[in-house]
């Protein structure tokens, strides 16, 4: 038997049309999993790739920006699907400015897409586990900003620094009813999310020069890691939070 295979589970992936979200879907999906795609736009492309490597996609527009959709979500996921397996908190989005300007707006809608749907999500998620009598994995897409500063992004530091902490309190709470949370925290990757830093020759450089691998990470890299923590081989593997860097923490 081999313990990463995913056949016959279903995968809630949050912002799967772009992007990581993408490149996890798709990878979950050649590891054998079908995938509830949850985002505002249409996952298109990742349903056309997740039904290359033969497995089905099944989309629902939802807008993550506040908890409104959740259990609508979940009890979709779950008409399709029968049950879900495995929860990908991957949605989520940026806003730079200096701290001495940052508004309230920037800084709510942060917190509100990158953690508090992350939490409530996975509340919903784990209570139709808990009700089935079943265990499940969640597996929280954090950041390098779970583990350091950064700069000019106080709203999305401190969210994925409170997700890297949730990980932990989850995995605290539910690993005992066969619940595994666990993070990934990809380094600097080519997707929308770091598309000024690259557009800017000083960061860009910067950037590269720091990361051992020499380049910035390709949305594939991080379909091994989900895969990892979606599947049996990662049965006592709680709360942990993997980094997928090009060694960029250990520098
Ligand atoms: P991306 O290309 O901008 O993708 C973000 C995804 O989140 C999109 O699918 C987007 O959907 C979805 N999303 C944003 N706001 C949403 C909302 N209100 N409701 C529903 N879906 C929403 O960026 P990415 O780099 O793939 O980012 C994916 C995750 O990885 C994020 O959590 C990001 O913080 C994290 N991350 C990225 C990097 C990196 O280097 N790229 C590094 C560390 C962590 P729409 O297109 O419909 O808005």
């Amino acid at each position: 038997m081999n313990p990463f295979d995913l056949s016959g589970r279903t995968a809630l992936v949050t912002g799967a049309n772009t992007g990581l979200g993408q490149a996890i879907a798709v990878g979950l999906a050649e590891a054998g999993a079908d995938i509830v795609a949850v985002g505002r736009s249409a996952p298109s492309e990742t349903a056309q790739r997740v039904e290359s490597a033969g497995r089905r996609l099944h989309a629902i527009a939802a807008d993550l920006s506040s908890i409104a959709p959740v259990s609508e979500i979940v009890a979709q996921a779950v008409q399709f699907a029968g049950a879900v397996d495995i929860l990908i908190n991957n949605a989520g989005i940026i806003r730079r400015n200096d701290s001495l300007d940052f508004t309230e707006q920037d800084w709510d809608a942060v917190i509100d897409t990158n953690l508090k749907s992350a939490f409530f999500l996975s509340q919903a998620v784990a209570r139709t586990w808990v009700d089935g009598g079943r265990g499940g994995k969640i597996i929280n897409i954090c950041s390098m900003l779970s583990f350091q500063g950064g700069i000019r992004v106080p709203s999305y530091t401190a969210s994925k620094s409170g997700l890297a902490g949730l990980t932990r309190l989850l995995a605290c709470e539910w690993a005992g009813m066969g619940i595994n949370v666990n993070g990934i925290a990809p380094g600097y990757f080519a997707t929308n999310n770091t598309e000024a830093l690259r557009a800017d020759e000083t960061r860009n450089r910067d950037i590269l020069a720091r990361i051992p691998a020499g380049r910035w990470g390709d949305p594939s890299d991080l379909a091994g890691a989900a895969v990892f923590l979606s599947s049996d081989a990662a049965a006592y593997v709680h709360g942990t939070v993997l980094a997928v860097d090009g060694g960029w923490l250990a520098r």
